[in-house]
């Protein structure tokens, strides 16, 4: 049995039909968990729905109004980048009320897993990105109203930048420009690297990403790290490390939200990093360590993953509940 709990359901998969975006993935992470030994079935906890009150905490009456009454328009259909159908609309509030539970159970546990969610792409009027709702944004915003936290950190380590995250937390901000402690790249670290910094509101967002991907338009989060195409896996945890400790000297939050996305591998379709298997499990132990050593809790949001092989990408996400499972183990 684990130390945590993992939220899920079948109902997580996505009806888009034939896609990039691997919908069978959450079956195939929940199958394999059971199937290695790592999870039993008491370890899932089943989430309900988020409330339309949930969503909107989040997202606008009027985007809110055309998903549920499917008159999005076709430009905005196409920006989705997946089919709008209720049942779509139904899955999306079924994962934003798993990040809601994953968050409740951080609190108590330490660390909770939403086996699904991390929808970074989806903005407060619109959707982008295969994201329709900002599941993470609507948890944490749901815990803030609630009175069980005021503050939160968004670390981001999918391979594309957390626009919408960026957008929906912007707080009070001062002119970019690196941060004192870092102000140039150690040597032998990716060159072209860059870290961007500005203050933050109530929530502090952190998105590590290439630069030269989707999205385009990057909206400032509270510390972007900007990496080079086909940076490697000591890099990638260098800067990883950084803007961490770079992003705790500033802020304490309680409650870390922790977006991890497995298309920063080698091997993925969309992305252009050069990350290993064994790099982005490291990458998942380093995160957890430092929550762990200031007693942040931790809720894991799984985001994208389009690797050749879809076992890689199912084998990447398996690896985050392994991660979290020695490091918050106490074994
Ligand atoms: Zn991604």
């Amino acid at each position: 049995m684990l130390p945590f709990k993992l939220v899920y359901s079948d109902d997580y998969y996505l009806p888009i039909g034939a896609h990039v975006f691997p919908a069978q993935k959450y079956r195939r992470i929940h199958e394999r968990l059971i199937e290695s030994g790592l999870a039993e079935a008491s370890d899932f906890v089943t989430p309900q729905p988020a409330s339309d009150q949930d969503i909107l905490l989040v997202h606008t009456p009027q985007y809110v109004q055309k998903l549920k009454t499917g008159t999005l328009s076709a430009r905005e259909e196409l920006e989705m980048e997946i089919p709008y159908s209720p049942k779509l609309v139904r899955a999306f509030w079924l994962a934003a009320g798993g990040s809601m539970l994953a968050a409740d159970f951080a609190l108590s546990d330490g660390i909770a897993f939403n086996v699904g969610g991390g929808f970074h792409h989806a903005f407060p009027d619109h959707g982008e990105g295969f994201c329709m709702i900002h599941d993470v944004a609507v948890a944490i915003r749901r815990m803030q109203r609630d009175d069980k936290i005021n503050t939160a950190m968004t670390v981001d380590c999918d391979v594309h930048h957390g626009n919408g995250t960026a957008a929906i937390f912007a707080g009070m901000r001062i002119p970019g420009g690196p941060l004192p402690s870092r102000s140039a790249p150690r040597a032998g670290w990716g060159q072209e690297a860059r870290l961007r910094s500005a203050h933050a509101g109530d929530v502090f967002t952190i998105s590590l990403h290439q630069e030269n991907n989707y999205p385009a338009w990057k909206p400032p989060s509270s510390i972007d790290v900007d990496l080079p195409d086909e940076i490697e896996d000591n890099d990638y945890l260098g800067w990883l490390d950084n803007a961490l400790s770079s992003g705790l000297r500033q802020f304490d939050p309680e409650l870390l939200c922790y977006i991890a996305g497995a298309d920063p591998y080698r091997e993925d379709q969309l992305g252009g990093l050069c990350l290993t298997i064994e790099g982005l499990k490291k990458r998942d132990e380093l995160v957890f360590r430092v929550a762990k050593a200031r007693d942040i809790p931790v809720m894991v949001t799984f985001a994208g993953g389009y690797a050749r092989i879809v076992e890689d990408t199912v084998a990447i996400h398996c690896n985050t509940v392994i991660a979290a499972k020695e490091i918050f183990g106490g074994k």
